[in-house]
């Protein structure tokens, strides 16, 4: 577990910081015992702050696809950094970032840059709350779309009610507005729209979830979400931040052939440094200002640093054989990963989309949030420090996925799996 230098330093972030953190996910509490203080990255690879060594599936919780430090990546923010890092006036590589992100997912006709997921799921239901002139939106029990106001909200007591705040300091008028429903469950959609029709600004999903752990969608859920919102007149927004560049080079969009309204694109496109993005049709993001009347702004969006960082990041993504080196490794991940747990008796289900994975203890078919949270916790906790003590960096927590990277190789696998195999066993 966490050393020395690690239990210090978190002893002194405590006094400065709430919790020791500056995201509560860091602190461990899902999984019992201190952070670790990571001081390096490179490749696969991160070394703690007492100079220890793990192979890496957090990625930083998905942006890292190419790897830590990749030395095209650091030499493209060297390059940029001496240019100046910020001049809040247009600059050539915010054209080329945009440029690249198109070409790439075609359905953002338009699209604007902004630093945080966060700020691009909030100003794209904005946007479509002043496209459609409506109020309403639906979001999916479970799913992590940053932490706006009315994003944080939970379901009623059924449905198709009002949602109430998730979060203290969520005042209830900006909950109300947001609908709740469990995910892959096509009837609770449909009766949320025959409840309020016409008044549903948006549906805003994660094509695959990675916040309750990966949960695919169930074979045409998906396209049902796009046929009753374009029937209702609703947009469909796809947040991506997540999948994105993750499991194809054209998100999960491309690869379930479904075109969203709009999308919001964070982690990966900025390439380790933050940026995001949101875009879509054309008609809808031209209601942006400067050209129409619903603001959004940010002193720091397209900054160069994180443009430069994002479109090398993508240029190597869109390179042949990506892709297809992802999915060989997290194959070999995965199918070593459920050996391990088969010959260790560990009751699991393993769930991967392309190099976004998770390993769900429990016997019962996770299918939404409510079936993710039956897993064994107690277990992941004991399955997470075990990785940790045989140098194996995983989500501290049961709710979040592991990303393979293209640093990964197939030694990198081997050993996870080896350790699996020994931590499960000792259980
Ligand atoms: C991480 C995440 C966000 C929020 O992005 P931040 O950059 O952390 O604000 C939004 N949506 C999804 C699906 C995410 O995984």
């Amino acid at each position: 577990m966490a050393g020395n230098q690690s239990i210090k330093l978190f002893e002194q972030a405590q006094r400065l910081l709430p919790g020791g953190v500056n995201s509560p996910v860091r602190a461990f509490r899902g999984v019992g015992g201190d952070p670790l203080f990571l001081a390096r990255g490179k490749g696969a690879r991160v070394w703690d702050a007492d100079g220890r060594e793990y192979i890496d599936y957090v990625g930083s919780w998905g942006p890292l696809i190419v790897g830590h430090a990749h030395p095209e990546v650091l030499e493209a923010i060297r390059l940029a950094a001496e240019s100046g890092t910020t001049f809040g006036a247009p600059t050539e590589l915010e054209v080329r970032f945009a440029e690249a992100v198109r070409s790439a997912v075609p359905s953002l006709e338009l699209l604007r840059c902004v630093s945080s997921g966060t700020e691009a799921t909030m100003s794209a239901l904005r946007l479509a709350r002043g496209f459609t002139g409506r109020h309403k939106i639906i979001k999916v029990d479970g799913a992590y779309h940053g932490h706006a106001d009315f994003l944080l909200a939970q379901a009623g007591s059924g449905a198709a009610t009002l949602g109430i705040p998730g979060s203290a300091g969520v005042p209830p008028s900006a909950a109300q507005d947001t609908i709740v429903i469990p995910w892959n469950d096509e009837e609770a959609l449909r009766e949320a729209f025959s409840a309020h029709p016409r008044q549903i600004a948006a549906v805003i999903v994660e094509p695959i979830p990675g916040n309750m752990g990966v949960v695919p969608p169930k074979l045409g859920y998906l396209h049902a979400v796009r046929e009753v919102t374009r029937q209702d007149g609703a947009l469909l927004i796809f947040d991506e931040v997540i999948t994105g560049f993750r499991v194809a080079l054209g998100g999960a969009q491309a690869l379930f052939g479904i075109k969203p309204d709009l999308t919001c694109l964070g982690k990966i496109i900025g390439g380790g440094l933050p940026a995001a993005c949101f875009g879509g049709r054309k008609d809808i993001m031209e209601k942006l200002a400067p050209l129409g009347p619903v603001y959004q702004a940010g002193t720091l969006s397209g900054n160069p640093l994180a443009m430069a960082a994002g479109a090398k990041t993508l240029e190597i993504l869109s390179r042949p054989g990506t892709y297809e080196r992802l999915e060989k490794l997290s194959v070999r991940l995965e199918h070593g990963l459920r050996e391990a747990a088969l010959s260790a008796s560990v009751p699991t289900k393993l769930h991967r989309v392309g190099s976004m994975l998770t390993a769900f203890f429990t016997d019962t078919e996770v299918t939404d949030y409510t079936s993710a949270k039956k897993s064994d916790t107690v277990r992941y906790g004991h399955f997470f420090r075990g990785m940790l003590s045989r140098g194996v960096y995983l989500a501290p927590s049961q709710f979040e996925a592991a990303f393979v990277s293209l640093a990964h190789s197939e030694a990198d696998i081997d050993k996870t799996v080896e350790a699996a195999a020994d931590s499960m066993r000792a259980k």
